[in-house]
């Protein structure tokens, strides 16, 4: 059929094996079947030679903010000592500035630079006070326009004010409502917080109500910094999760960003809710905030993602930087599981909260498949597959990438009729002239 794609001489990682030597049948956007040489007969338009190469499901990215993408090489901001002072110098003065252009250009550019490191799906977070309406359909344009997939969410914060903290509230209910209505695997909606420090009472109760009304997650920044723990017992007598649970916005489908300063007992809430707690190992040493204790959390049977709170959309590059600061804070034998399983199992757990049927390489699945260029230097097996990855997977350029059975990249080409020239030219216009306001 046309469109169909086969993919010979696969190394392939599927359901936690790595196989050698695998036809892939592509047909429909879905993984028809997987098998050895000379098992799949369909006729095909399209083959691809897998050789000398490593075929990988695509990527997710469980935590990440499109609209930080004009915050590269700004320089008219203050220094900042701590992270309430990083919220305020940078964050919380640029996303201020944006506008629903803005918000358009600053998911396009990194959702292209994601085809080209081989993550497909992204779960975001988005903040922009003066232009809240309608700015998760103006992602959501980029998103349809590069060809992945996204979990859109706005955080709804008091830190501007009652009038924007129900801005926030109305957006993520219409948003929902329309991405549910839709029912089309390329965009999905949870409903967004903050973080509980920039939240009353009164509107984490609003919040809580819509979104049990939803039957819909809640993805939220938690205990990021020591001064969220700080900021909840000095106004609310409790810890953060404690608050969460309280206002019923912990469960199976909600996110939890950071969890660097939890107690066990709040470990042992997340556990119980089943929530997803994703870890941004770079963020938080870019931060100064800490390490997180994925090892702990993982060893309760918490729920782990990786995600990178918009330092890069590489995933491999995460995956190495949260394993050196596991060591850092630990010894050289710990987290090497803790974080890749986080990658390579858990994120998929977490997308399949939302989207149906991705991130694994397996037959009934979505099409999302990357290919990376990779002659292993030792003998690479099922057993050893992490240490490639970390190591040298990692190292290697990404050849092609296919979401749904459509490639949007080939030979390090990318064929998704974007002019990225032009495209530069627009955005740092646009970028000028936000930053002179600041
Ligand atoms: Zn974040």
């Amino acid at each position: 059929m046309k469109n169909d794609i086969l993919i010979k001489n696969a190394l392939v990682w599927s359901e936690g094996r790595l196989l050698k030597d695998r036809l892939i049948f592509i047909s429909e956007g879905k993984i028809k079947k997987i098998g050895a040489p000379g098992s799949i007969k369909e006729k095909v338009s399209k083959i691809i030679d897998a050789a000398g190469k490593i075929v990988l499901p695509g990527f997710i990215n469980s935590h990440m903010h499109f609209y930080s993408t004009f915050a590269r090489g700004i320089y008219n901001i203050k220094p900042s000592t701590n992270f309430n002072q990083v919220l305020e110098n940078l964050w919380w003065k640029l996303d201020k500035k944006l506008t629903d252009e803005a918000n358009y250009y600053s998911a396009l550019f990194p959702l292209i630079n994601a085809i080209r490191k081989g993550t497909t799906t992204f779960i975001d977070h988005q903040a922009s006070p003066f232009a809240i309406r309608g700015s998760l359909s103006k992602i959501e344009k980029a998103v349809r326009d590069t060809g992945l997939r996204a979990c859109l969410c706005y955080e709804v914060s008091d830190r501007d004010g009652y009038e924007k903290a129900q801005e926030g509230i109305e957006e993520n209910i219409d948003f929902i409502e329309r991405a549910q209505n839709k029912k089309d695997n390329f965009i999905k909606a949870l409903f967004g917080l903050h973080a509980q420090f920039t939240i009353s009472d009164k509107t984490l109760e609003k919040a809580s109500h819509y979104g049990k009304e939803l039957n819909c997650g809640f993805h939220i920044h938690c205990a990021e910094a020591k001064s969220d723990q700080i900021n909840c017992q000095k106004n609310h007598k409790m810890s953060v999760v404690k608050r969460l649970k309280k206002f019923n916005i912990l469960g199976n489908k909600t996110i939890l960003a950071h969890c660097v300063h939890i107690s066990e007992k709040e470990m042992d809430l997340i556990k119980e809710s089943q929530s997803a707690v994703v870890h941004n190992p770079q963020s938080n040493a870019n931060n100064s905030v800490g390490i997180a204790d994925i090892v702990k959390m993982s060893n309760k049977g918490i729920l782990l993602g990786l995600g990178t709170d918009a330092m890069t959309v590489n995933m491999l590059e995460e995956l190495r930087s949260g394993l050196w600061l596991q060591h850092l804070k630990n010894n050289p034998s710990m987290g090497f599981v803790e974080i890749s399983k986080a990658l390579m199992e858990n994120n998929a757990k977490i997308a399949n909260r939302y989207f149906e049927k991705i991130g694994i390489i397996k037959e009934g699945f979505c099409a999302d498949i990357i290919l990376i260029d990779y002659y292993p230097p030792t003998p690479i097996e099922t057993e050893n597959f992490y240490g490639h990855l970390i190591f040298g997977i990692s190292q290697s350029e990404v050849d092609t990438t296919i979401v749904n059975g459509k490639i949007l990249m080939e030979n390090k080409k990318l064929k998704i009729g974007i002019d990225e020239r032009e495209l530069s030219k627009e955005s740092i216009k646009l970028s000028r002239s936000i930053w002179k306001k600041l």
